[in-house]
């Protein structure tokens, strides 16, 4: 191999194109090494990660079955077209198959969460043989065409015009309410009022589905109140509508079930995962089908492909992950660790800054939301901000960078997230770097 004459640095901005990014303006720090909920930068500095990268390390950094696993893989059979079977792709299938709920028992691989939401639009497009996708306003399905424009945030607005047939709609959200609502049920009771109303005037026979984070992401770790799921899955049921879950944040472990649609006991006609299916260590995703919608495609092909659906080093990860989270019983450690360390430990932040306007989440998916003013709720940062107006929570960024805590931010809200294997005292150790950053936040708080 020919010395290397150019720094790690110097490749990445001479020729790296960044996602989202203002080119000019960034300098991405390096990683060099991760283990289990940590990684280190090339300076040495040890962080703890509470943002799990895009929240997809599910299983935590280099698991070391999951690493033989693939090592494995890689030594047997590296890549077979979709066309062919293959061992890992249908046993993955099956697995997956398995977990998933009613009788959503067949699977379409993709290479990530964008191809999930676009296949389960078409797919529920060619079902019904309609066009409309309904969505939520504060939602992300992807940045692909069809599932940005599925996206109900600023990251749409520069695809604009987009793809059409996208309506959106507001979700629940009690703490900044669209409906005026002050309990979880008048939440709950409005927000599927308005969906009703919605369909009333977009017209049921034009629409082809409505497309739910389960539990809203990066837009706000939105949980849904108690009867929200099952109403809509009346609703659909009520206008012969499919109900596209998009569980590529909330699934595999993120909410301590396999599937966070588990916690409400509804079953939609097709789940969208990716991220922690097999942490990502391999890029992989794909949509779960309904027998129903499977069977619309029975006699008559289904349009669509990847030249690398179903890959075998990816299924192969796939299968040792889930046999993974089995044997350590994950799904049971995050559930302890959220009841025991996580909630409590975020109660009594909220409860000691004035800078905490509300935490919300479950399993190990938490949002902290920052505001000026508890009383008036107004966000710490303005929607959307950039530059100066970002500043307070730039600055809060680096306070937690400053105690070797990774955080995950978006707009006013830091979100803790870290991987589903991190530890009841890597928890609390998280919790009280957290709450030294909390005391910078404090200071821009204006009452
Ligand atoms: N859907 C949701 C809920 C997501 O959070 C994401 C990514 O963050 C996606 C879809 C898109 O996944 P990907 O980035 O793998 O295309």
């Amino acid at each position: 191999m020919l010395p290397r004459v150019t720094t790690t640095t110097d490749d990445d901005r001479a020729h790296v194109f960044h996602s989202w990014s203002a080119q000019a303006q960034i300098t991405p720090a390096e990683i060099t090494k991760a283990q289990g909920s940590h990684f280190w930068t090339a300076d040495g500095t040890k962080y703890l990660d509470f943002s799990s990268q895009l929240v997809n390390v599910n299983i935590g950094y280099q698991h070391p079955k999951l690493v033989a696993a693939i090592q494995q893989q890689a030594e047997r059979l590296l890549t077979v077209s979709p066309a062919f079977a293959n061992d890992v792709r249908s046993e993955a299938a099956r697995l997956i198959a398995e977990l998933a709920p009613g009788d959503l028992d067949s699977v379409f691989f993709t290479n990530g969460g964008a191809e999930a939401t676009e296949n389960a639009m078409r797919m529920a497009r060619l079902h019904t043989g309609r066009q409309k996708v309904l969505t939520t306003y504060r939602s992300y399905h992807g940045a692909t065409a069809g599932a940005i424009a599925a996206t109900g945030e600023p990251r749409r607005w520069p695809s604009e015009p987009s793809v059409p047939g996208i309506v959106h709609f507001w979700g629940p959200y009690l703490y900044r309410s669209a409906f005026h609502a002050s309990t979880e049920t008048e939440e709950c009771e409005r927000a599927l009022q308005h969906l009703r109303d919605t369909i009333m005037v977009e017209g049921a026979s034009t629409i082809a589905a409505i497309m739910l984070e389960t539990v809203v992401g990066t837009n706000g770790v939105l949980v849904p109140p108690g009867r929200y799921l099952a109403g809509v899955r009346e609703i659909c049921d009520e206008h012969g509508i499919v109900f596209i879950a998009d569980e590529v944040m909330a699934g595999f472990g993120r909410c301590g079930e396999w599937f966070a649609i588990d916690r409400w006991g509804v079953t939609p006609d097709l789940i969208c995962f990716a991220k922690g299916v097999n942490s990502g260590y391999v890029p992989i995703g794909g949509v779960v089908i309904s027998r129903t919608i499977a069977d619309t495609f029975a006699d008559r092909p289904y349009p669509g492909g990847l030249t690398y659906s179903g890959h075998p080093l990816a299924c192969a990860s796939a299968v040792a992950s889930i046999g993974i989270f089995k044997e350590e019983g994950i799904l049971e450690h995050v559930r302890g660790v959220e009841e025991t360390v996580l909630r409590p430990g975020l109660k009594a932040l909220a409860a000691s800054h004035p800078s905490v306007g509300e935490v919300r989440g479950v399993g190990f998916m938490y949002a902290v939301e920052l505001v000026r003013s508890q009383e008036s709720r107004e966000p710490l940062v303005p929607f959307n901000a950039s530059g100066a107006a970002a500043a307070p929570m730039g600055a809060f960024a680096a306070a937690c960078r400053e105690q070797g805590l990774w955080p995950f931010i978006h707009f006013n809200r830091t979100h803790v997230v870290p991987p589903c294997t991190t530890t009841a005292s890597e928890m609390r150790e998280g919790l009280e770097k957290l709450d030294a950053a909390l005391a910078v936040a404090d200071t821009y708080t204006t009452s």
